[in-house]
């Protein structure tokens, strides 16, 4: 059993800054929180291993705790598991999908198995969302993750709500934690956030429930916001002699407006991955680009692509082919091309992918349904 840093030790998060996991602010500087919060950075060897994932290649994975010990347990075929989830609180869109690629891409390159958690219970208490929308909304989420890929023989999904080991665990967990802890961590939340944090604090550790096996490592792939959690499980995990849950960090992706992390709470500044393609096509072109005031501006100082939302969204969904990316990253910043233009081409290719796992998806949603319904047995 590992042992985690002191500065991980959850009374100590009240000394620095905080992040808020249900907020959709983005935090002022990603960079330095990864600092203040003791994230180790992907290092340049994990990254050429890594090389054929493009969230890797890209840096949009950009930090973690303990993924070593993870990748060597899994190295010497010890079994390793993947935590994640969802709250099915409507479709899937990019971030999920961003998100959803990290996991097939860990069960995939190390043959780990997944958990895959459908936070009912948290959708039904922050979304207000009836568990049977849950449970349908579920059906789509699953058909979307089936779509991406995922082996549904190498996971376990399930439904908080039906899923009574991981209540349990959290009714166990809540003997390790006072209200000044969460307080500490999360601010002053309602009860119903703080069942929600204990509850999800038996997802993770349900990978090492006895029924499926015992002590292990179990890794999961975050962003930045949900450290908290992350933090909070370690502590946790130390006090209930587990073994320490590893985390990856992936980067925000603004909205379509530039201004806060995509998320389901701004429906006009995201992109759903069921949307109908010609609502994508009207969103696409109004997302903010880094366009100079003038076409004859942008053509002698370039575009300021580091500022242009549409272009990293492209390049993290819609372009994996690194010679490409870097062809329109030099005649973007070289004034060869102007933004409508570039638009409408980097439009064309995103459609071609939304329009292909559209049809993917439509094929998975029987089975989708009988992974969900199973739980009802
Ligand atoms: Fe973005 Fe393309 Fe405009 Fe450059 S030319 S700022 S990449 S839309």
């Amino acid at each position: 059993m590992n042992v985690p840093p002191a500065h991980e030790h959850a009374p100590h998060a009240a000394s620095g800054p905080r992040i808020d996991p249900w907020s959709s602010e983005l935090p002022a500087d990603q960079a330095k929180l990864f600092e203040e919060f003791g994230l180790e950075a992907i290092s340049d060897s994990l990254r050429k291993r890594f090389d054929s994932s493009h969230l890797f290649r890209r840096r949009i994975v950009l930090a973690h705790r303990d993924l070593l010990p993870w990748i060597k347990a899994a190295d010497e075929k010890k079994p390793v598991a993947v935590m994640s989830g969802i709250k099915p609180s409507g479709d899937f869109h990019l971030g999920s999908k961003q998100t959803a690629e990290e996991i097939i891409f860990f069960q995939k390159a190390f043959k780990a198995k997944v958990y895959y958690c459908i936070a009912d219970l948290e959708a039904h208490v922050d979304n207000g969302l009836t568990l049977d929308e849950c449970r349908q909304n579920a059906i789509g989420n699953v058909a979307d993750l089936l779509a991406l890929g995922i082996d549904a023989d190498n996971t376990y999904f399930y439904r908080q709500s039906r899923e009574h080991r991981v209540t349990t665990m959290a009714y166990k967990l809540s003997r390790r934690v006072t209200p000044k802890m969460l307080a500490a961590i999360y601010g002053d939340k309602p009860i119903s956030l703080q069942m929600a944090v204990l509850v999800q604090m038996g997802d993770i550790m349900l990978p090492q429930h006895e029924d499926f096996g015992g002590p292990k490592h179990v890794l999961v792939p975050v962003g930045l916001d949900q450290d908290p959690h992350i933090r909070l499980s370690r502590d946790l995990a130390f006090k209930e002699r587990l073994v320490l849950p590893s985390a990856t960090y992936h980067k925000f992706i603004k909205n379509l407006k530039g201004e806060a992390k995509m998320s389901k709470r701004d429906p006009d500044a995201m992109i759903w991955l069921s949307e109908d393609l010609e609502s994508v096509r009207k969103k696409f072109m109004r997302a903010l680009t880094g366009g100079r005031s003038t076409a004859d501006e942008q053509r002698k100082i370039g575009g300021d692509i580091s500022n242009c939302v549409a272009y990293d969204i492209f390049a993290t969904h819609f372009e994996h082919d690194e010679k490409k990316l870097q062809k329109r990253f030099d005649d973007c910043t070289h004034g060869k091309i102007l933004c409508g233009e570039c638009k409408t081409q980097m439009l064309a290719q995103a459609l071609e992918w939304l329009k292909e796992h559209q049809e993917k998806r439509a094929k998975m949603m029987k089975k989708a349904e009988k992974i969900v319904e199973k739980q009802e047995e």
